[in-house]
């Protein structure tokens, strides 16, 4: 869609904004070199793992799939982005976005690289996988205990959404019977690892 010159649409106005992932590199350090030109930094770099879920949530907006895309990042490609952003300053590196990341199959291969390079690894999760060792031992070779202190050794804070304290509304809005037992399970493994942050987070539904 296009904007007039006068940044509106049809009279109206709209401001647009565009992530980072827009820019170039070089767009990106210019900007930095002109606004702190002694000190060209950035704090944190935003990583969106592929586009896969194990939970269907009705108010998703990534439309994310329960099958692998072809056009993912390999897990190379992402440790090169989190080396440039290193580069620039970057001590932190948020791991949302359009999938689940402990869906993500190399999330423990890229929390230990993140870690070697001296960053923190902030991971915004549905958290089902810390409570369901089913699905940890498939998708990361070791239970949910394991997964959980490993992200703890690396220093992992974990920002874990709970759409509901009720069972039965928990389970409505993600669209998945069965997870709210196993994120419970997740809640009572991280309590004793100590290493999330949650966000509890209760949406309403009309019965
Ligand atoms: S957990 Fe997140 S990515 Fe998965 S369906 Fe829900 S909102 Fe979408």
């Amino acid at each position: 869609m296009s904007m007039t010159s006068d940044n509106s649409i049809e009279g109206r106005t709209k401001i647009g904004v565009r992530g980072l992932d827009h820019h170039s590199r070089d767009e990106i350090e210019k900007f930095w070199r002109e606004w702190n030109p002694e000190n060209p930094k950035i704090r944190a770099v935003g990583l969106s793992t592929p586009k896969i879920c194990n939970l269907r949530c009705v108010y998703c907006y990534a439309g994310s799939d329960r099958v692998r895309s072809k056009n993912e990042l390999t897990v190379d490609e992402y440790k090169r982005v989190v080396d440039e952003a290193r580069e620039l300053g970057a001590e932190v590196a948020l791991i949302c976005g359009d999938g689940e990341p402990l869906m993500y199959r190399y999330l423990i291969e890229f929390v230990e690289h993140l870690s070697d390079k001296g960053m923190y690894p902030v991971v915004v999760t549905n958290g089902i996988a810390l409570g369901d060792d089913t699905l940890s031992q498939r998708i990361h070779g070791v239970d949910s205990f394991e997964l959980c202190e490993t992200l703890y050794e690396h220093e992992a804070s974990l920002v874990v959404k709970m759409d509901s304290i009720t069972k039965e509304i928990y389970e409505r809005i993600v669209n998945v019977p069965g997870t709210f037992d196993k994120f419970m399970r997740a809640v009572e493994i991280k309590e004793e690892y100590k290493c999330f942050i949650t966000r509890f987070l209760e949406l309403r539904t009309n019965h």
